[in-house]
């Protein structure tokens, strides 16, 4: 019967034993240890034996070992007590350097006699042996780094005994308060802090009930958010406040630590009115719809309510143009906000594009748009969609702030290259004679939803959520064009829109 043979390696040795012999063999770690012999009445050293040399002291002997490890000393010099009194040998964990522990045994050396003559301990050390000097400054180097951590929070940090003297103030407290280390917080005069208001009730804050002074007199910690006077305005900040106690339970310190949550209430602000006025603009067209469908659906067929049902099928086509775009705004705008908002560009004639979305808006409103430099192609690399939304918005905003029999204006030229190196640009103009825009409002009309509550000239009552201009502003700054508008109060408005042009291409 054939017989699959174990293979040999080449020189007969086995793998296991070519790992063992090979010169690559790593040296297995030597873990520092370290024992020292200690008299046991008073726990001086006298002599000692490492694994290491650099984990021994060079000024050990003669010096009680507790002393020597001054943050541990009072848990050793617990262990070494037990094992002399019991006269059995003991062991402890002590705390190492960031969160490890040193295990540490002892045990008794006894004479013929029974007396304990020595006490032999050995530490597993995690790090060199530090000297009492070499931890000062180990600890001093760490509180520094600490003060600069501390100072480089975006929040304020207070530390306080019980009789509010300032223990510490980071960066952030001090440039609040102004409070040095060593002083003794104010309190008075009056019954009231002159600055602190509760941000929920807008009460101001007595001087028991802040923060520091409540943990105090109770032991518990307190969260509140203030309103502080600054100032230039005001500011809402988070506070916290955390006691220590001391073996009786009585309050020694307390750390007050406090987060300006101005902004972030601004934005959750900003969100709750942006979902409060979404959602009326949606509910606005959809009851006159649901309305007009129902009469369609009555009247349909009955031959004297034929122009009825041809006018509300005409609403039920403008309301539901209007949900539409109030919905396609919401993805865009979230899209922009997230980051992933993005343009698609393709060659094409943009004249085209263009006088589509006129064509549009003059079916619908029945306005005079009177067009020039659109009577010949212009060919270009951008998003026709997009391009044709922006038209579409500087255009139904031209015709809602303006009125009949005003016309709106619509000019495209190609304005060449300063230095010829770069594309042309191809510059639209929408220009209206209408209310116009006030020079306060101009530089934000393209922020996220920065309306101005005018009153539209069409009589159609406010719509919109602020977002039309601003993502107009996203869509042309992806084709790296740019968008601006120029107005005078009572004369009307021109918004300009420039794309860069392919380069040209020398005959
Ligand atoms: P919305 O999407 O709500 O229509 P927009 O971002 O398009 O808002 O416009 C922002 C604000 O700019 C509007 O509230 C309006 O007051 C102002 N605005 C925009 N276009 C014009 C214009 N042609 N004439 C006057 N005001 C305008």
């Amino acid at each position: 019967m054939a017989r699959t043979r174990k293979p040999v390696s080449k020189n007969n040795i086995s793998p296991s034993t070519q790992r063992a012999f090979s010169p690559q063999r790593e040296t297995p770690a030597i873990h520092p240890c370290v024992t020292y012999t200690l008299r046991p009445d008073d726990y001086v050293v006298v002599s000692t034996i490492a694994t290491t040399q650099d984990i021994l002291p060079h000024d050990a002997v003669g010096r009680p070992l507790p002393e020597m490890w001054p943050q541990v000393g009072a848990m050793l010099a617990n262990l070494l007590n037990q094992v002399r009194d019991s006269g059995l040998p003991a062991a402890i964990a002590l705390p190492g350097q960031a969160g490890s522990s040193i295990p540490c045994t002892c045990a008794p050396v006894s004479d013929g006699d029974g007396t304990i003559s020595h006490l032999i301990c050995t530490m597993m050390c995690d790090m060199p042996f530090t000297s009492t000097g070499e931890a000062e400054a180990e600890g001093a180097r760490r509180a520094a780094v600490l003060d600069r951590i501390l100072d480089n929070l975006p929040v304020g940090v207070l530390w306080v005994d019980a009789e509010l003297n300032v223990l510490y103030a980071n960066k952030a407290q001090r440039a609040r308060e102004g409070i040095l280390v060593g002083e003794r917080l104010p309190i008075g005069p009056g019954d009231h802090h002159p600055h602190w208001r509760d941000a929920v009730t807008r009460a101001p804050v007595r001087w028991e009930d802040m923060p520091f002074i409540r943990t105090i007199r109770t032991g518990q910690s307190v969260e509140m958010i203030a309103s502080i006077a600054t100032g230039d305005g005001e500011a809402e900040q988070l506070v916290k406040t955390h006691p220590f106690y001391d073996a009786q339970g009585n309050v020694t310190e307390v750390i007050m630590i406090w987060v300006d949550v101005t902004e972030m209430q601004r934005l959750d602000q900003m969100k709750e009115d942006f979902l409060n006025e979404a959602s009326h603009e949606l509910r606005a067209p959809l009851e006159p719809l649901i309305l007009a469908s129902r009469f369609i659906q009555r009247w349909i067929g009955q031959p004297d309510h034929e122009r009825d049902v041809k006018r509300l099928a005409g609403e039920v086509a403008t309301h539901a143009r209007r949900i539409s775009r109030l919905v396609a705004e919401m993805l865009d705008m979230t899209r922009i906000t997230a980051g992933y908002f993005a343009v698609d560009p393709i060659p094409c004639d943009l004249s085209r594009t263009i006088l589509d979305a006129i064509e549009d808006q003059q079916t619908i409103w029945k306005r005079e748009i009177i067009t020039t430099g659109l009577d010949r192609p212009l060919s270009c690399s951008v998003d026709p969609e997009r391009i044709w939304q922006v038209m579409t918005n500087l255009l139904s905003n031209a015709i809602k702030y303006s009125s009949a029999p005003e016309p709106i204006e619509v000019n495209a030229e190609v304005i060449p290259a300063e230095n010829g190196v770069h594309a042309s640009w191809l510059r639209l103009m929408v220009r209206d004679h209408g209310c116009g825009i006030a020079s306060e409002h101009l530089p934000h009309i393209f922020s996220r939803f920065y309306r101005i509550m005018q009153s539209k000239q069409n009589g159609k009552g406010r719509d919109g959520l602020g977002l039309g201009l601003y993502i107009c502003h996203s869509i042309i700054t992806a084709h790296n064009g740019h968008i601006w508008a120029e107005s005078t109060v009572g004369q009307g408005s021109s918004f300009f829109v420039e794309l860069p042009l392919p380069p040209i291409t020398p005959s």
